[in-house]
């Protein structure tokens, strides 16, 4: 057998690249690649882009410079170095990134890392590749699954796309051109993936997607499925112990995915749901296809559905117009949540989406100052939501071992790190924990006598917001 290729993936941006990237490293295994965790040694390297935030071309071609000089120091030794750039900046800029860094070999699209073989043939026969198409359908057909080994490294919880792209068009957003059309992967397709992660060991499974809950994948019986009857069909799979999903639009939260939490108790009683703004007018702008009033009805019936449910959001501020009145109503609206947390971010333009190219962008001395107060509020908000925690008793999922000897880390039902002393053996189970300190990033607590499985309910968070 041939020696193994070293590869060596970097991500950059959110989980569905995390989970690409993976996915891409297991397209790759069959093919005789190992992965490595230093680019020095790689015989393969891929950076997989994220266009999501101001500058991010810029960091890719700022690194590129840094393998450039790898890859040069390589040749210079004899060896082989093929460079490659994945993901969204690999989408929108095509062949200028080849233009700009000609030791690049590869530029591939989010749509085409299922044909990364056939590309680093095409490569290695014509110097150089680009695929930048959007084959709607052909990726999720072809994924290559990961072996059991690869799974237990990665863990007892993981991630699985079942949805990309998006349709929504926010003003801000530069997904819809770079990820293409919503696309849902076939129920059975996530099923049989899932079942194969808890054959391995897997304990938690978070479902996403650019806007998950827009997900309609072909059913068994040929019909587009929701969501909520995706989730409603994974609930039982043995081995799973909790389901999440991310991230949602408030527009597509519909009556039966707030029904499923309150039917199914492994979807985890936590919501990423972002708003962007709190004024109408602004929402407006951003093409949010929700009001204020709208968001906060959801927010409602989905508490009526699950009182414990822990709400997170994300935020913009200084989108173009935004005026102090606009900035008083989101800053209201998170009051009027509660959220256990949030990210939020000062509105940077976007070349190619309308935003950017709106009348009266806000001064950035304003958007910072605005920004200041709003993180603020977040993490008054976030701080309130764990001093409650204090003395209550969760299910905690343990994920692996703490930072000192004898402690484990987990997550607590509504995501939050949980360090407890613990034996190794419990990694990978769920035990029921006392929180007994609060620490800004993390909470600390002692293994309770209680059995797991009610503990979350029985302590379960009311929440005091809308
Ligand atoms: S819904 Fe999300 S992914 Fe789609 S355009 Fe809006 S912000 Fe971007």
């Amino acid at each position: 057998m041939s020696q193994a290729r070293k590869l060596y993936v970097k991500s950059f941006g959110c989980q569905m690249n995390v989970y690409d990237s993976r996915r891409m490293a297991d397209t790759l295994a069959p093919h005789g690649y190992v992965e490595t965790a230093t680019p020095d040694d790689a015989d393969l390297i891929i950076l997989n882009t994220c266009h999501i935030r101001e500058k991010a071309a810029e960091k890719v071609y700022s690194e590129l410079g840094r393998m450039r000089r790898l890859k040069q120091a390589a040749e210079d030794d004899g060896r082989r170095v093929v460079v490659a750039v994945a993901g969204c900046v690999a989408q929108a800029e095509g062949e200028e990134i080849i233009r700009r860094a000609p030791s690049v070999d590869l530029v591939f699209g989010p749509q085409s890392y299922h044909r990364l073989p056939a590309l680093l043939a095409r490569a290695a026969r014509d110097g150089r590749a680009v695929d930048t198409e959007f084959p709607a359908g052909d990726k999720f057909e072809h994924l290559a699954a990961p072996a059991v080994s690869a799974i237990r490294a990665r863990g007892v919880c993981a991630f699985v796309t079942v949805q990309e792209g998006c349709d929504k068009f926010c003003t801000f957003c530069v997904v819809p051109y770079t990820r293409g059309a919503e696309i849902s992967r076939p129920v059975q397709s996530v099923v049989n993936e899932i079942e194969r992660l808890a054959d391995a060991g897997v304990r938690e499974v978070t479902l996403i997607g650019q806007n998950v809950n827009a997900y309609h994948g072909a059913g068994p019986d040929g019909r587009p499925w929701s969501l909520a009857r995706l989730l409603e069909r994974l609930a039982p799979v043995k081995g799973i112990e909790r389901l999440r999903y991310t991230t949602s639009h408030p527009h597509d939260m519909d009556d039966d995915l707030i029904a499923a939490h309150r039917d199914l108790p492994k979807l985890m009683p936590q919501l990423h749901l972002p708003v962007q703004s709190g004024s109408d007018r602004v929402l407006a702008a951003m093409n949010r296809r929700h009001t204020r009033a709208d968001y906060l009805d959801v927010v409602r019936r989905l508490r009526e559905a699950c009182p414990a449910l822990a709400l997170t959001s994300d935020f913009i501020v200084g989108f173009p117009a935004e005026t102090e009145n606009d900035f008083a109503d989101t800053l209201e609206l998170v009051a009027a949540v509660g959220f256990s947390g949030a990210f939020s971010f000062k509105y940077s333009p976007r070349p190619g989406t309308p935003g950017a190219e709106m009348a009266n962008q806000v001064d950035e001395a304003v958007k910072s100052e605005r920004l200041e107060r709003l993180q603020r509020a977040i993490d008054d908000s976030a701080a309130a939501f764990n001093r409650n925690c204090l003395g209550r008793t969760f299910d905690v999922l343990f994920e692996r071992p703490g930072r000192y000897d004898g402690q484990l880390v987990g997550r607590s039902p509504y995501l939050q790190p949980v360090q407890a002393t613990a034996p190794a053996s419990l990694i990978g189970e769920i035990a029921a924990v006392t929180i007994t300190q609060i620490a800004s990033n993390s909470l600390f607590g002692a293994l309770a006598q209680a059995p797991p499985g009610a503990a979350a309910q029985r302590s379960a968070l009311v929440s005091t917001g809308v």
